[in-house]
């Protein structure tokens, strides 16, 4: 006698075998990958309650699925926030939070102005196309924050904890109470600070962007981005990953991960690398201007020490002394070890162009009263071993 479903014919089972894992003792130590888009329910009335979030569950691939939740569960942690959502990317993260907490809205913003290019472009374009306020102020001059912040009602002050590219520190702790006391919220981008050097939420922020395909995943495979804050700006969050799209599936949320696993290690060996390799650009001929954070010569290399518990992230900002881009196309192609790549963070040392790649929107006049200049350069550190980074950046120098 057959077991109800075996009568079933073969045309069906091929379809509808291997649903599920086989049950037995033991269990994964890695986390399992669940892929799928869609859950079962055997009753109508257990869906109608997850969907009405009045039960925990899955039920469609937009709404958060057991992978990208496990990840989201150790991010907030990591943040030290009470919940986290994972989107696409650093910018599908930046754009649905300042969206859904000031410019939908009609709520103004003041934000770093010398805050990762696509996200000034992002701000400009929606100054330009929806009529958003926003106003991009000098983050590290408090007294300009403070006018900026009471020249008109504020929803957001938007800051990055280590700016990319010039790595001015942010100091969050007096930020926050400069936007509480206008009624602001303060959002940190802590990317390249990640959260085992600063934990804004702990200095008074009220929420940490990070753009996960930097350090936290570390290995050049994964795009991602998250939000972490109150359980109020998490159902925002979700709000917007069910309704634009932009979750983070699972196969990402697992190698991100798996990334994550080792993020204190490389970080460490990041911040050895990058603190010699700074060393050796400050005393190089062909270099005018050197900024590390971890330099008693950074500005606020005071604030760095004491905000980050002594520690200095991994990318290392420098000029030409030459300052032309045809100067700084000679060292990019001649550079063999590092790669000429638009990220940072990955294992591997990435030397990035900001005026043709992660500023090429940001108008020329702006980016050379920022600071960056046509030979300004952004290098994230690998974790090489130095004297080959070190080599390779001599020998690239010595053609410029
Ligand atoms: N925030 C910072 C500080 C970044 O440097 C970047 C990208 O370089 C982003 C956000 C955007 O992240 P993603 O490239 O994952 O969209």
């Amino acid at each position: 006698m057959s077991k109800p479903g075996q009568e079933r014919r073969l045309g069906t089972r091929v379809v509808r075998s291997a649903r599920a894992l086989p049950p037995g003792e033991g269990t994964p130590v890695a986390p399992p990958l669940v892929q799928s888009v869609a859950f079962d329910y055997r009753s109508a009335a257990d869906q109608d309650a997850v969907f009405g979030n009045e039960r925990p569950g899955y039920v469609y691939g937009r709404y958060g699925t057991p992978t990208t939740a496990a990840l989201e569960l150790a991010l907030a942690d990591l943040d030290g926030a009470e919940a986290a959502v994972c989107f696409t990317s650093g910018m599908a993260a930046i754009a649905a939070f300042v969206d859904a907490c000031a410019v939908a809205t009609g709520g103004r913003v003041v934000a770093q102005e010398d805050s990762y290019g696509q996200t000034r472009a992002l701000f400009e374009r929606w100054v330009r196309e929806r009529g958003a306020k926003i106003d991009f102020v000098d983050a590290t001059d408090h007294a300009k924050v403070e006018r900026a912040l009471r020249q008109a009602p504020t929803s957001l002050l938007y800051v990055e904890a280590i700016a990319n590219p010039l790595l001015r520190i942010t100091d969050v702790a007096a930020l926050a109470k400069l936007a509480h006391a206008t009624g602001a919220t303060l959002v940190v981008d802590a990317t390249f600070a990640t959260p085992l050097l600063v934990q804004p939420i702990a200095l008074g922020a009220d929420v940490v962007i990070h753009s996960l395909t930097k350090y936290i995943n570390g290995h050049g495979d994964v795009m991602g981005g998250s939000v972490a804050g109150k359980a109020d700006v998490a159902k925002a969050m979700r709000d917007r990953t069910i309704l634009d799209g932009g979750y983070m599936p699972p196969h990402e949320a697992w190698l991100c991960i798996r990334g994550m696993r080792t993020l204190e290690v490389r970080m460490a060996r990041h911040w050895a690398n990058a603190s010699r390799v700074a060393t050796f650009l400050g005393s190089h001929p062909k270099i005018s201007l050197v900024r590390f954070p971890g330099l008693p010569s950074h500005p606020q290399h005071e604030l760095a020490k004491r905000q980050f518990g002594g520690r200095f992230g991994g990318v290392v900002t420098f000029d030409l002394k030459a300052g032309t881009q045809e100067a700084a196309f000679r060292f990019l192609d001649s550079l063999q070890l590092a790669a000429s790549a638009t990220t940072l963070g990955d294992l591997w040392t990435e030397v990035l162009y900001p005026a043709i790649s992660s500023h090429r929107r940001v108008a020329p006049e702006e980016r050379k009263r920022l600071g960056i200049s046509d030979g300004t350069l952004r290098l994230s550190v690998g974790i090489e071993d130095p004297d080959d980074v070190i080599g390779d950046l001599e020998n690239a120098l010595s053609r410029v």
